[in-house]
């Protein structure tokens, strides 16, 4: 059985060693694993081979900034300071690497890494992932809380390179030119003042600052044996392997927060210009009117490294959205939730309309919660969950979302199912007459259809989900013969009652009895 106690983890050395043996054993010499490696410095002497793969990137980028902004307009709404300033230093960030050939270093120019704050569910995120999208470069979000110093406990931060290869599928040239969004940042912080604090935060700071500054990645971790293994083979097969390390050099990286707290240490440092500043405004200030004021050290004070604040040179702010905001989002953002819904019920057949009231409300009780524009999704979520579980299956072909409908769904969907069958009802009524009439014709005696009668089959085509029509022929399945027989007495009138629907065999066999006792001459002939 396998032990886990007994087991110690080799080293990488040791790994190559055991597998070399392995290989040898297996394939006698004809397999070497010598493109095993447990550095980057010794990965790239063996892709020496591959340097002329290395082709230059063609990424075009003739943005200006104002039409990244009006890009993000169209799907981010509100935060347009932040948007000005992201779009200017993309600009800033794209034009000088698109000018830099791989040769020419561009040494003097010092990479626009972005710090955003700002509360939950603000847009943060969706500004950067909109504009990657956009420019056409790959993007990877992590939580900065999930990575530890060492990399042995949580996830390793030059992971974050690796998996923007995996997002540019494997094209690393693209990669190099991608965007690492670094969000709860501010939980890195290691605040001298406060004893006891994790102090892991500090050796994160240091593993990002080295990304973000030039540094080379492998893409072939030691203890990755199947990439091991792929660079084995294609060395054995082409003799060289493709590039194995990522340059950080022209990688953007942003990080986020909502750095609560950071309030109180500008405020402090404003000191009288705060109270001015407070006064000028004719309310109380809060939390994030002090967020443009804020400095490097006000950073360092919160408990960032000096140099891991020196990386990052452009601040952004996002606010809070209010009510108003959240019911913008819904009605006018290209990536509106709403549009998922409109879609969601056209797949059945139904038709959602929103009204300006119904969609106020939705946004008021997203605000209720408390995490910005996320909880649009849960309280949308929630309104809607029983309507699309029941109405494809319902003759309602129209949704309209009212402020009742958004207060109480279940009693609002409870009266439209029931408005909708009696629509429904009068509808199929009308068929089951309109059948009738057909078999009247096509079987040569006269059929009357009594309104209770045809209450109730309209009600089993409800209920069952069949055509009329099927309802029909399925009740009257034996009639066909019974008619013939009874035509041929001259008699050429019939009448579906209630009691005939219900029982239609019995009424049949009633009927024919019926007819013979009263005419008991007829048997005999
Ligand atoms: P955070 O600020 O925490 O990074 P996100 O950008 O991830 O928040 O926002 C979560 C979701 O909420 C987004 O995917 C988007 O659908 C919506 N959203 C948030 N803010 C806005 C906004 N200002 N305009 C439009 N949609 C927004």
């Amino acid at each position: 059985m396998f032990k886990h106690d007994s087991l110690t983890w080799p080293n990488p050395d040791e790994l190559r060693k055991d597998m070399e043996e392995f290989f040898s054993r297996k394939y006698g010499d004809k397999v070497r694993l010598g493109i095993l490696t447990t550095q980057p410095d010794q990965a790239r002497t063996a892709d020496e081979g591959t340097e002329t793969e290395e082709s230059q990137l063609d990424l075009k980028f003739d943005h200006l900034p104002r039409d990244i902004k009006n890009y993000l307009d169209r799907f981010v709404i509100k935060q347009d300071n932040a948007k000005k300033v992201l779009a200017t230093a993309i600009c800033d960030h794209y034009n000088h690497i698109t000018r830099c050939s791989n040769k020419e270093r561009c040494r003097e120019y010092s990479k626009q890494n972005i710090i955003m704050l700002g509360p939950t569910g603000v847009g943060k995120t969706y500004l950067v992932r909109t504009i990657a999208d956009l420019i056409g470069v790959p993007f990877v979000k992590a939580d900065a809380t999930k990575f530890s110093e060492t990399g042995y406990v949580g996830g390793d931060v030059e992971d974050l390179v690796r998996e923007l290869v995996h997002k540019a599928d494997g094209n690393i040239q693209l990669a190099e030119y991608g965007i690492i969004y670094l969000d709860e940042i501010d939980k890195i912080a290691t605040p001298s003042n406060i004893i006891g604090r994790d102090v892991s935060g500090g050796g994160v700071q240091r593993g990002l600052l080295k990304l973000m500054e030039e540094t080379e990645v492998s893409l072939r971790t030691p203890f990755d044996l199947t990439s091991q293994l792929q660079a084995a083979m294609e060395f054995q097969t082409k003799g060289k392997v493709s590039r194995s390390v990522i340059n950080t050099r022209h990688i953007l990286f942003i990080v986020s927060g909502a750095f609560n707290g950071l309030f109180d240490i500008i405020q402090k440092r404003m000191g009288a210009k705060a109270i001015g500043f407070l006064s000028s405004g004719g309310r109380a200030a809060i939390h994030e009117d002090y967020l443009p004021f804020v400095k490097s050290v006000d950073f360092i004070q919160y408990g960032f490294e000096s140099e891991f604040v020196g990386r990052l040179p452009v601040v952004v702010s996002c606010h809070q959205l209010g009510v108003d905001d959240l019911y913008e989002i819904l009605r006018h953002s290209e990536g509106s939730i709403i549009r998922q819904y409109t879609q969601a019920f056209e797949a059945y057949g139904i038709e959602i309309v929103f009204t300006d009231e119904g969609l106020h409300r939705l946004a008021e009780k997203a605000h209720q919660e408390q995490t910005g524009a996320r909880s649009l999704v849960s309280v949308c979520e929630r309104t809607f969950r029983e309507f699309k579980y029941q109405l494809p299956h319902s003759p309602v072909r129209k949704l309209v979302v009212t402020p009742e409908l958004v207060d109480s769904p279940e009693v609002v969907l409870e009266g439209i199912l029931a408005e909708g069958n009696a629509n429904e009802i009068l509808v199929l009524e009308s068929s089951a007459r309109e059948t009738a009439e057909k078999w009247s014709r096509r079987s040569g005696i006269e059929i009357s259809l009594h309104p209770e009668a045809a209450r109730l089959l309209a009600q089993k085509a409800l209920d069952s989900g069949k055509k009329l029509d099927e309802v029909f022929s399925d009740t009257f399945r034996d009639y066909e013969h019974g008619f013939n027989l009874i035509k041929t007495r001259g008699i050429n009138r019939f009448e579906i009652t209630r009691d005939v629907v219900e029982n239609p065999a019995g009424a049949l066999e009633n009927w024919i009895r019926a007819y013979y006792i009263q005419n008991p001459s007829e048997e005999r002939r």
